[in-house]
C-alpha cells in the first residue's frame, strides 16, 4: 500500500489557495511548468559542461506539450535532469523557491493576490486549473523513475513507476467547466499556443506540440 504523505502547513495553505483559485489569471500555470521544465533542462546543460561523460546534444533537449482532450489532460514533459524519489518528496512538499517564501506573514499571504502576480508560485499553481496532479519523473544516473500523486490538499504519494528517459513527465487533469470558470479551454491546442507564445517565448529549447488538424 501506498502511505499519503502529508504536506508541511505553509504548503497545504498556498496549496488551499491555488485549489480555490483566488488569482484569476490561471493561465500563467502553463508558464510556472515551462520555466521549471527549462530549468531542469539547465542543470542537465551545466552538469555536461563539468563532466565529460555526459554529452550535450542541444537535439535531445526539449520540452513537449501534449493536449488529451478525450482524457481531459494536459501533459509537459522535458529531457531535464529529472528528480530522484527524495527531491520529488521535499521539492514538491514545499513551497516555491524562488517567489513564494516570499510569504512570510499570515497577512502577506492573505494578500497572495499580489504576490502570485509578482513572482509566480511555481508548481502549485498547476493546482489551479488541474484538480489531480502525476509527476513521473526520472534523475539522471538513477535507475528508477517515480511517481508522485496528488489530488490535492490532503497530500501526496510517491511510488516506482516505469519511464525510460531521464527527465519529467508532468500530468494535469483538467477540471470541469463549471458555472463561473472555464478550465477545459487549456485543452485546447491553440489556446494553449497562444499562452505559450505570450509566456514562454523566451525559453532557450524547443518547446514541441503537435497540433491535431481536423
Ligand atoms: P522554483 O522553480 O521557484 O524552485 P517551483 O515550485 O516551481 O519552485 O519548483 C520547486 C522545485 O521542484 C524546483 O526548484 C525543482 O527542484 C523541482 N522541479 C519542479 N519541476 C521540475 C522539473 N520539471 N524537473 C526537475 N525538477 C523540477
Ligand atoms: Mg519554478
Amino acid at each position: 500500500m501506498t502511505v499519503k504523505q502529508q504536506f508541511q502547513a505553509e504548503s497545504k495553505r498556498l496549496l488551499e489557495m491555488m485549489i480555490h483559485s483566488i488569482y484569476s489569471n490561471k493561465e500563467i500555470f502553463l508558464r510556472e511548468l515551462i520555466s521549471n521544465a527549462s530549468d531542469a533542462i539547465d542543470k542537465i546543460y551545466y552538469r555536461a559542461l563539468t563532466d565529460d561523460s555526459l554529452m550535450f546534444n542541444k537535439d535531445d533537449y526539449f520540452i513537449r506539450i501534449e493536449a488529451d482532450q478525450a482524457n481531459k489532460t494536459l501533459k509537459i514533459t522535458d529531457t531535464g535532469i529529472g528528480m530522484t524519489k527524495e527531491e520529488l518528496e521535499n521539492n514538491l512538499g514545499v513551497i516555491a523557491k524562488s517567489g513564494s517564501r516570499a510569504f512570510k506573514s499570515e497577512n502577506e499571504l492573505k494578500d497572495g493576490y499580489d504576490i502570485i502576480g509578482q513572482f509566480g508560485v511555481g508548481f502549485y499553481s498547476a493546482f489551479m486549473v488541474a484538480d489531480e496532479v502525476t509527476v513521473i519523473s526520472k534523475a539522471l544516473g538513477a535507475e528508477t523513475a517515480y511517481k508522485w500523486h496528488s489530488d490535492g490538499a490532503d497530500g501526496f504519494t510517491i511510488e516506482p513507476a516505469e519511464k525510460a528517459e531521464v527527465g519529467t513527465e508532468i500530468t494535469l487533469k483538467i477540471k470541469e467547466n463549471t458555472e463561473d470558470e472555464q478550465y477545459e479551454e487549456y485543452l485546447d491546442e491553440y489556446r494553449v499556443q497562444s499562452i505559450i507564445k505570450k509566456y514562454s517565448d523566451f525559453i532557450r529549447y524547443p518547446i514541441k506540440m503537435d497540433v491535431t488538424t481536423s
